[in-house]
């Protein structure tokens, strides 16, 4: 005879499941003993969900299914926003948890634990699932899996009853229930029409432009997206997460010149990106109502959310822009000099009006200062992976940390979330190996701050920078009494890590700062960077204070 805790371990082997990530209790501790009897890796977090963001980014990074596995009720709930947000991104993961007696639940008799995890989970995940009888355990799984990763991936449910893993069955039975999924997420090629719809439109341009989101990074089409730019010559745009898609260097990146060419593009190709709130919902001023659209994505009914989409290529990324690659004809594209080089004049301006705010060396350091001395230290390390949250922190970063490589930028994405830092700092330490430098306001650090014990545990590779500057936004004035978005002044979180054997560092100028990431990254241990800035630097709401509401009553800030 077998039971349910064997089978559900059996069926993630069987499906090429090499990490689980999660907080033990019950009824899964025996889940997650007998994976790492087996020779998965288990990753046991503080609260779940740093862990389920994890595995959100495991998924991103890897195309397959992050796994985060749960308690019942409350630490099921501290998962959900894990995975809402993981749908919320189309990162691929599974939430798994145990719950508790179903005749008792639904009855409402007050179990231990007690909730309608299935129905809690259903509307913040891409489909929800759960498991009633040991013989089911393999398909499943196996319908997590395909759910997860196919079409537009997300977060999937999965709930595992006590009684369920508990169960007995006989050994004949459990081997003929597992199934290995064939092709979870398998390539999906545009129709030729709408290939050429979209080429003819991009020909008819004279100041076409590309915007690539993570979509396109997640579809690991580098190769084809780098070759139809450089042949077409197109300026791009990456979204925050696609930097590095190609290097921010390239001489076609309009990132300086944002506004400029969003503003004044004739054909602006979405690929990958929504037309959400992060590109104004492509509504004036940031866009001309003249603007027409290509938008490549693989999920159908993305097209048309927020503007009409002139030419829409429904498909997998990386089969779209091979088919763009194949059936574009020479010289179809022309490049648009009067556009690129006016692209360039504006880029050229602002890269200097940026430099002189960049090397200023205010005493206490500012926003900009201080990541120019992180800029510094990370400029010949270009496989370190950045995680970066916060309000101004988050801003800053984006636009002063250039980026090499393609989904090296790990940041809030489409929910503008406080509290992925951790999470994803050791879910990327942990696939790839590589070091890892989270940048963390330090409000947005105290959402998940508590993992620091985690990253020293596992001894990972992640050094994480809090931006100090006493508040949500910014600091108090002295002395005054504590504001809705005051923190703690002068807080030495250096300390929090020297409780866990890691090494910690108080910087206040910016050749400190840039010598201690140096330092915590050529040791390769974990390593937590207090950096002291100045309290009045920052703004309320960073640079989206248009979505917050202010009272005409209320204090003038
Ligand atoms: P960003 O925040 O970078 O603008 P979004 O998360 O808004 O990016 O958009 C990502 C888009 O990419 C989603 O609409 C999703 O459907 C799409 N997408 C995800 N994977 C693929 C893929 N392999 N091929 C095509 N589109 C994809
Ligand atoms: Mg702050």
């Amino acid at each position: 005879m077998t039971d349910g805790f064997h089978l559900v371990v059996e069926a993630l082997k069987l499906n090429g499941v090499d990490t689980i990530y999660g907080v033990a209790g019950i009824p899964i501790t025996d889940l997650l003993r007998l994976a790492q009897n087996e020779g998965i890796r288990y990753i046991g977090f503080r609260h779940e969900q740093s862990a389920g963001n994890a595995a959100a980014i495991a998924g991103y990074l890897t195309q397959k299914p992050g796994i985060c596995m749960t308690v019942s009720a409350p630490g099921f709930l501290n998962g959900l926003v894990a995975l809402a947000n993981a749908t919320t991104n189309c990162f691929p993961m599974i939430l798994i948890s145990g719950s508790s007696d179903r005749a008792i639940v639904d009855l409402e008799q007050g179990d231990y634990e007690e909730m309608d995890q299935l129905a809690a989970a259903r509307p913040y995940a891409k489909a929800a699932y759960r498991i009633n009888r040991p013989q089911d355990i393999g398909i499943g799984i196996a319908r997590a899996i395909r759910a997860a990763v196919s079409g537009r991936p997300g977060g999937v449910y999965l709930d595992l009853t006590a009684e369920v893993l508990g169960s007995a069955l006989d050994v004949e039975t459990a081997k003929k229930s597992l199934v290995k999924v064939v092709d979870p997420a398998p390539p999906q090629p545009p129709a030729p029409a709408s290939v050429a719809r979209a080429l003819d439109l991009l020909a008819s341009a004279q100041r076409p432009l590309v915007i690539l989101g993570k979509g396109a990074a997640y579809a690991r089409a580098d190769e084809e997206i780098r070759s139809f730019i450089e042949t077409t010559g197109i300026p791009f745009l990456p979204m925050s997460m696609a930097k590095g898609l190609l290097p921010d260097e390239h001489p076609q990146s309009a990132a300086a010149a944002r506004s400029y060419a969003i503003g004044n593009a004739d054909v602006v190709m979405l690929a990958g990106a929504r037309m959400n709130w992060l590109l104004s919902h492509g509504r004036a001023p940031l866009w001309s109502e003249n603007t027409r659209f290509v938008q490549v994505d693989i999920s159908p009914t993305e097209i048309d959310s927020n503007r009409a989409i002139a030419a829409p290529v429904v498909g997998d990324i990386k089969s779209v822009f091979a088919a763009f690659n194949a059936a574009l004809k020479p010289g179809q594209i022309k490049r648009q000099a009067a556009w690129t080089d006016e692209i360039g004049k504006r880029k050229q301006q602002n890269v200097e009006r940026m430099a002189a705010r960049l090397n200023a060396d205010p005493s206490p350091m500012n926003f900009s200062s201080a990541l120019r001395a992180v800029r510094n230290a990370l400029a010949t390390q270009p496989d370190v992976y950045i995680v970066n949250e916060g309000a101004n922190t988050l801003d800053f970063g984006r636009n002063i940390i250039d980026m090499d490589k393609p989904r090296h930028r790990l940041d809030s994405g489409t929910w503008g979330i406080m509290g992925i830092g951790m999470g994803y700092a050791v879910g990327a330490a942990v696939e790839t190996g590589k070091p890892v430098v989270a940048i963390e306001g330090d409000s947005a650090f105290g959402f998940s701050g508590m993992e620091i014990e985690t990253i020293c545990r596992y001894e990972l590779p992640v050094t994480t920078i809090i931006f100090n500057n006493n508040g949500v936004y910014r600091g108090d004035a002295p002395g005054a009494p504590y504001s809705p978005t005051g923190l703690l002044r002068g807080a030495r979180y250096e300390k929090i890590i020297e409780a866990f054997g890691g090494a910690g560092y108080h910087v206040t100028d910016t050749p400190s700062l840039t010598k201690a990431l140096s330092d915590a990254l050529a040791s390769g241990k974990p390593a937590l960077i207090n950096a002291v800035i100045d309290p009045t630097a920052g703004t309320e709401s960073g640079h989206i204070q248009s979505l917050n509401p202010r009272s005409a009553a209320a204090p003038k800030k």
